[in-house]
């Protein structure tokens, strides 16, 4: 079945809608001009994770391309949940998408609508099951993550991705899973759909994210590597350096915590510290019911 023609609702501008009827014009602005931003979040045990984290980020995405959303957080809040609710899964992953729509066609939409749409499908592993736990393997990208005066680097935007798809398209042709981006500068940055960390000494590293997405789940890693007592390195890391780490995993809402066993020339052994955080990350996504329930 393709994926437009699914059973089960979305929620669109307010409405429940069947799933196949929800459409958009060919000249919707956000289509021709990527006036797009949207998030990926993961529901477990019936509960959104991080929630309001993920909602504020949406509305701050929209601020960034200069569009307000025309529905507050709790608004979208309660249609994320009741949309979970409604689609009946327990597990399952949550894109909300905000867009310019079609009144008008040009570069210059200013009194276009801005559209939020929400869906929800089951999607139980971003990477290939079998190969994730012994790592997967990356290929290093050409295109770069752009100067955040290039681009609006902090919000989570459609147009982002296209170097994204192409990076990634290129590694699956290839026989990678993904792909690792540098930044602009050369720096080591992300994949095309997660952070990554390094692991040296029993010390965690990771890329400051100034050019790239903060993502929710690196900052929860960091989190529960600081619990376990793990010192967190965040900076500056250099492609030569890939040589020196004995562990590497990315992490993101939908990668969860995905042990990495190539980046293109160097090897890594899923060790210790990647096998302790994928279970603590595995616990923390649980919801926390209160003991009496
Ligand atoms: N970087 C990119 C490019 C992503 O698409 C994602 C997934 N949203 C991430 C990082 C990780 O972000 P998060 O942990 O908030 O899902």
């Amino acid at each position: 079945v393709p994926f437009d023609q699914l059973d089960g609702q979305i929620w669109y501008n307010g409405a429940f809608v069947p799933w196949a009827e929800a459409k958009v014009h060919v000249l919707t602005h956000g289509l021709h001009y990527a006036s797009a931003v949207f998030e990926g979040e993961r529901a477990y045990g019936g509960e959104i994770f991080k929630l309001r984290e993920h909602t504020d980020r949406l509305i701050e995405s929209g601020r960034i391309l200069g569009f307000e959303i025309p529905y507050d957080a709790d608004t979208i809040d309660a249609a994320c949940s009741e949309l979970l609710r409604r689609q009946g899964f327990s597990d399952a992953y949550v894109r909300p998408i905000a867009w310019r729509g079609s009144e008008s066609m040009g570069v210059s939409a200013q009194k276009n609508t801005i559209n939020l749409a929400i869906a929800i499908w089951q999607w139980p592993s971003y990477f290939d099951p079998e190969q994730r736990m012994k790592g997967i393997r990356l290929d290093l990208a050409e295109y770069r993550r752009p100067d955040p005066r290039t681009a609006p680097s902090r919000a989570k935007a459609a147009g982002l991705y296209m170097i994204c798809t192409i990076s990634k398209h290129a590694a699956e042709a290839k026989g990678y899973a993904d792909a690792l981006m540098l930044d602009w500068r050369g720096r080591v940055a992300e994949a095309t759909g997660a952070n990554v960390f390094f692991v040296k000494d029993g010390v965690l590293h990771t890329p400051d994210p100034d050019c790239f997405l903060d993502g929710i789940t690196r900052r929860t890693v960091i989190d529960l590597a600081k619990r376990r007592g793990y010192e967190v390195q965040v900076r500056a890391i250099m492609p030569e350096e890939l040589e020196g780490f004995t562990e590497c995993f990315l992490c993101g809402t939908a990668a969860e915590v995905t042990p990495v066993a190539e980046i293109g020339p160097y090897r890594f052994v899923p060790g210790d510290i990647t096998r302790r955080l994928v279970e603590d990350y595995a616990a923390e996504v649980q919801p926390k019911r209160l003991a009496a329930e």
